[in-house]
């Protein structure tokens, strides 16, 4: 569904941010991306999102080279804060991108409750965003994208700003909205690497800057994954340690 052609990316100030990414993805997969800080991670995201041109390789989605947003696409950044109009109540943010979708106003608001819904907020759908948790606000920009039904998900570093516990829920909750739309693809990056195996299907390790792709591991661990249990399993234990030397090698090598 996504080919990542040899993708090579430099900013105009000369950096090369990733050389010669190369990576293909199936539909209804959700791959994980880890790799050291710096290494490129957001760039290689921005590109396949069509909000960076590549300047060497090409982006093919569903058999079609990216060379602008895509339309079916979402995108889950970090910075939560900044990504919600505040002015706008909860189900007016999730329901905004709707019209790109060409639905009136009465089905943007429903498929908004909706999405709302499926992410435990239903019943605080007239509320804003600044009279919520962090937890419960990045709650609202993955219901937002979800309510966008897209074909490819991209989320950077989604978790990052929330505590320990609402990070193990939103987990959970992606693991849940993945189980309830089986098409949809799902590329995120992260540095938490237990995060990367818990909720993925392969673990796709960069190198260190630029970033290419050093590793791209098979998650093979029994479902429905089950935060006590499943971080208990050898295998488990075995491929996050992998993963952890991967990323920790390449970071050493680059000091
Ligand atoms: P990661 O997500 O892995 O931390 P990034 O893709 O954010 O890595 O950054 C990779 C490199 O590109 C870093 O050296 C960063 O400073 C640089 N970079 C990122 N965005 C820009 C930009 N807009 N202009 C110039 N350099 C950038």
């Amino acid at each position: 569904m996504l080919d990542i052609e040899d993708v090579t990316h430099a900013y105009a100030d000369g950096l090369v941010a990733i050389r010669g990414v190369r990576l293909q993805v199936a539909a209804g997969e959700l791959v994980s991306i880890v790799g050291p800080s710096g290494c490129g991670k957001s760039t290689l995201l921005r590109c396949v999102a069509g909000l960076v041109r590549p300047t060497e390789g090409r982006i093919v989605l569903d058999g079609r080279p990216v060379e602008g947003v895509p339309d079916d696409l979402a995108f889950v950044f970090q910075d939560y804060g900044r990504s919600l109009y505040p002015w706008l109540s909860i189900r007016d943010n999730v329901a905004l991108p709707l019209r790109r979708r060409g639905l009136d106003r009465r089905a943007r608001r429903a498929a908004a409750q909706e999405a709302l819904a499926q992410v435990g907020l239903g019943d605080a759908a007239r509320r804003h965003p600044m009279q919520l948790s962090g937890g419960m606000q990045q709650r609202v920009a993955i219901a937002r994208a979800l309510a966008y039904g897209p074909r490819l998900l991209l989320m950077d570093e989604p978790f990052g700003s929330v505590d320990a516990q609402a990070r193990e829920d939103l987990e959970d909750l992606l693991l849940r909205v993945r189980g309830a739309s089986p098409g949809m693809t799902i590329l995120l990056v992260t540095h938490d690497i237990d995060e990367s195996v818990y909720v993925g299907d392969r673990v796709v390790v960069l190198s260190g800057a630029p970033g290419a792709v050093r590793a791209d591991l098979p998650v093979d661990l029994p479902g429905p994954r089950e935060q006590i249990a499943t971080r208990e399993l050898p295998a488990f234990v075995h491929l996050r340690a992998e993963v952890g030397r991967l990323v920790r090698e390449r970071a050493e090598t680059v000091q």
